[in-house]
């Protein structure tokens, strides 16, 4: 073979690859998901040049493929694709084109912290040179399709690579990594292991479009041994296809497959977004809640792709805290693969997809609403109480929000009723939807202060999810009429009822009835109550405790207790 040049890395690239080799990352498994996205570009490429130059006849059978090597410590990933010239290879191998690096890599200097390295190298990605994070050397090996000489490329990462010519290579790429001893303290796996290969494919590469192949070692019955090629990826990216071609049961499937269900979706939304920004969006909302629907921890369930590639789990700039029962993929056109979560969350389009996104969920379930009760009732029954933290979040669609709701009424033991349907059956006189939170429908019926309201014939919305207690406070009004507790401040029912309206003269004689006992009350229980006055809420009781109007009620200040404050 011919002579060996050896190159000098550009002083930019030659600092990335010190960040890279150091460790920004610190998870090492995604070298495997940059080699192989390269590899399936590069087959995109090629498919692409070959549809304009007749010359290039070899596109048949495109596809990646992985070959380990244990003697030899070796993990080489094989592409049929494009391939690179030596000229190539200097320019985008050795270089570092993209614009802004230079001031980057200046901040990446001065940062202190991992995260910040990783949001900031997230910028612009690192890509090939991950393979450094893995490997002590890397033996590039490529030939451009349509080309006749090939070249080999090979890097210690250090200072330089070596450039050379190499005859009778087969179109295409190979990046063999000679891999770094396993390392679980610096989270270096065994990348020679088939099980690991195959788990980081599975979990980072399933949906790339073209085949992912390995040799596969096989013991027979009878204790003997043979090799036989596996495709690791299932190649489903069922998101891309259009709606009219995919069945329910597909789509089902890919739901119980990737979010781990056994039960089918309520319901599934499938989406492309065309124009400046553009994407696909599979979701799904769950039949059931996950038993951790409440934990602290428990993430937004949207996966964010970009072309195909897996970026990342839990995408909580997709998909607001409230909709976190919500599952499914993203998968968008025009992001770095490298994109971080710092970068997604200060991003002016990707919050423009939350937008529309939340706004499809929440149309998805309104759907349901008018068309299918039952099962909306059952999406009620499952994500109401997480739906309703939304009219703390998301005052962009309260109104919506709102129209969903649903609750238990005094109207009927059996069903509960949208505001809608308790607007609808308001009272002449009635201005505002009377409520009462309280821990269980038992408790609230019971209270005293239902009494009066009962004797009218006023319907009172019983609220006994903990949310209820703040939400309330929250939403001014519903259609027009606000929402008023029953157990707060001065509730005038005499005024809005014609009949058993008590006169001034009425009032006044009461009043001098119960002029000594009330001042006696209310300094003998003065460590408990603020007044004790008189009230024509009670038919039956003779006493109730009232909150003011902007005191925090009991359940909340249980709530409030029960969570250390
Ligand atoms: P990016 O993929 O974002 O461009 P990378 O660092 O991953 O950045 O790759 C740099 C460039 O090297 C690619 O744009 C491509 O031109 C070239 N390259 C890398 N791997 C391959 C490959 N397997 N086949 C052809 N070209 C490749
Ligand atoms: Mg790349």
């Amino acid at each position: 073979s011919s002579s060996v040049e050896t190159l000098e890395f550009q002083a930019e690239t030659r600092q990335l690859l010190q960040l890279v080799i150091h460790s920004i990352y610190s998870n090492k498994d995604i070298f495997l998901r940059e080699l192989i996205s390269n590899a399936s570009d590069a087959l995109d490429k090629l498919r692409l040049e070959s549809l304009t130059d007749s010359a290039l006849a070899e596109t048949t059978d495109l596809h990646i493929s992985l070959e380990v090597d244990k003697p030899a410590r070796t993990l080489t990933v094989r592409d049929n694709g494009i391939g690179m010239t030596r000229d190539d290879l200097v320019e985008v191998i050795g270089t570092i084109a993209k614009s802004g690096t230079a001031g980057l890599l200046e901040k990446l200097k001065e940062s202190k912290d991992n995260a910040t390295e990783a949001g900031l190298i997230g910028q612009f990605g690192v890509g090939f040179y991950s393979a450094f994070m893995v490997a002590d050397k890397v033996t590039l090996r490529t030939r451009r399709a349509g080309t006749d000489s090939g070249t080999q490329w090979e890097s210690d990462g250090e200072g330089t690579y070596a450039l050379q010519a190499v005859d009778g290579l087969p179109v295409g790429t190979s990046v063999t990594l000679h891999l770094k001893p396993a390392d679980s303290e610096d989270g270096l796996a065994d990348y020679l292991s088939e099980s690991k290969i195959r788990q980081i494919v599975k979990r980072y590469s399933d949906f790339i479009r073209w085949p992912i192949r390995m040799a596969a070692e096989r013991t027979d019955a009878d204790g003997g041994s043979s090799r036989e090629t596996d495709t690791l990826n299932s190649m489903k990216a069922l998101w891309a296809r259009p709606r009219s071609e995919v069945t329910e049961e597909e789509y089902n499937d890919f739901y119980q497959q990737t979010g781990h269900d056994w039960l089918p979706p309520a319901a599934t939304i499938h989406m492309r977004a065309e124009g400046t920004f553009e994407y696909e969006a599979l979701l799904f909302i769950p039949s059931q809640a996950p038993f951790d629907l409440f934990s602290r921890e428990t993430k937004p369930g949207v996966q964010l792709y970009v072309k195909r590639v897996f970026i990342m789990d839990d995408c909580e700039a997709l998909m607001p805290q409230y909709l976190r029962f919500v599952k499914g993929v993203v998968d968008a056109h025009d992001l770095s693969l490298n994109v971080s979560r710092e970068i997604l969350q200060h991003d002016r389009q990707i919050a423009g997809v939350r937008r529309r996104l939340v706004k499809k969920v929440l149309g998805a379930i309104k759907d349901m609403q008018s068309k299918d009760a039952e099962r909306y009732a059952k999406v009620w029954a499952q994500f109401g109480r997480v739906l309703k933290e939304g009219l703390l979040e998301d005052t962009d669609n309260t109104e919506t929000l709102l129209g969903l709701l649903s609750a238990a009424s005094t109207h009927d033991p059996e069903k509960t009723t949208t505001l809608r349907e308790y607007v609808e059956r308001m009272k002449d006189g009635q201005d505002a939807i009377y409520y009462l939170t309280g821990e269980t429908r038992a408790m609230v019926e019971n209270s005293p202060h239902m009494e009066a309201f009962a004797a009218k014939g006023y319907e009172v919305l019983i609220l006994t999810d903990p949310v209820d207690e703040v939400w309330v406070d929250r939403v001014p009004a519903f259609d027009g009429h606000r929402l008023q507790s029953v157990a707060k401040g001065q509730v005038d029912l005499a005024e809005s009822a014609d009949d058993g309206k008590e006169t001034d003269a009425d009032r006044t004689r009461r009043e001098q009835d119960f002029a000594d006992l009330l001042p006696w009350l209310t300094s003998t229980l003065s460590e408990h109550v603020k007044e004790v006055r008189l009230s024509s809420r009670l038919t039956t009781s003779a006493a109730c405790v009232v909150g003011d109007a902007h005191d925090v009620t009991p359940t909340l200040e249980k709530m409030y207790r029960a969570m250390g404050q």
